[in-house]
């Protein structure tokens, strides 16, 4: 069985996101912690929660994936961005316990021209701070396009954050396939190269999720533009041989295609007439 979601609006709570992850055929699904500009985040209500955790029993949901908001940048130039992105980090945390073992993604960062060596230290960092034995929440470092000053275009760059992170069994990767793809990893003519460069640099344990995304721009871009499965540059052959894959099948694999629900109910159809066993 294919676990396959898509990006939904956390507004109205998790209930609500079961819901909808229902109507269109989902069995995992990601939303945002919190507005991605930032921003507080709603307090957390049990009763939702409990509703939540019946429906996806009942369905069989599998694992979520919470996004970071898109302004949380633990490398930045400014403390004051730096101290926000550790506060909006340790409290996205202690909220994602009240639904435990999901995972927790999050943009490794931009250096804004202090140099990538400077930016990995100060991601390590912040992730010794929040990071906790306890904690049932697995950490995911997402591939990046490597647009501005963006670290974690290159698995060497994730790899160097997970190797100065202390509780690195709490780390693990996603993999967006419209960034890798425009950060120059050939997922179309050359798949097993790169998961093979993956396994080597990081180790395919590592990775947890999958971005499920067809891409604007042409190869190694550096941009970051989705599109629609099968309408982009990666091609609809691509998507289903990587869905597919014996390395990856079991992943939960996470659209964040330009699509309403029903166009994210159609390509699930899609991916699921096209998926093996
Ligand atoms: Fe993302
Ligand atoms: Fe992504
Ligand atoms: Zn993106």
């Amino acid at each position: 069985m294919l676990t396959i979601g898509s990006h939904l609006s956390s507004a109205k709570g998790f209930e609500s996101m079961g819901i909808d992850a229902l109507k269109i055929g989902a069995n995992t699904f990601q939303f945002f912690t919190r507005n991605p500009q930032g921003g507080r985040a709603k307090d957390i209500d049990i009763s939702d929660v409990e509703k939540f955790s019946e429906l996806s029993k009942m369905h069989g949901f599998q694992k979520f994936v919470a996004h970071a908001p898109y302004t949380l940048n633990p490398c930045s130039d400014n403390p004051q961005t730096r101290e926000f992105a550790l506060m909006v980090f340790s409290d996205d945390l202690k909220r994602m316990e009240f639904v435990p073992h999901n995972y927790y993604n999050f943009h490794p960062g931009s250096h804004v021209g202090q140099g990538i060596d400077a930016g990995i230290e100060m991601i390590a960092e912040l992730l010794n701070l929040v990071l906790t034995k306890e904690q049932t929440t697995t950490v995911l470092l997402e591939t990046m396009s490597g647009k501005g000053s963006e670290i974690g275009s290159k698995f060497e760059e994730l790899r160097a954050i997970i190797d100065r992170t202390d509780l690195n069994e709490k780390l693990g990767v996603c993999l967006d396939t419209c960034h890798v793809y425009s950060a120059g990893y050939d997922i179309v003519r050359n798949f097993d190269g790169v998961l093979e460069e993956f396994d080597c640099t990081i180790g395919l344990n590592r990775l947890k999720a999958i971005h499920l995304n067809d891409s604007k721009t042409e190869f190694a871009s550096h941009k970051d533009r989705h599109e629609q499965i099968g309408k982009g540059s990666i091609g609809f052959e691509a998507i289903v041989r990587l869905v597919n894959h014996k390395s990856l099948k079991h992943l939960p694999f996470i659209l964040e295609t330009p699509n309403d629900l029903a166009g994210w109910a159609d390509e699930i159809t899609l991916l699921r007439q096209n998926f093996n066993t």
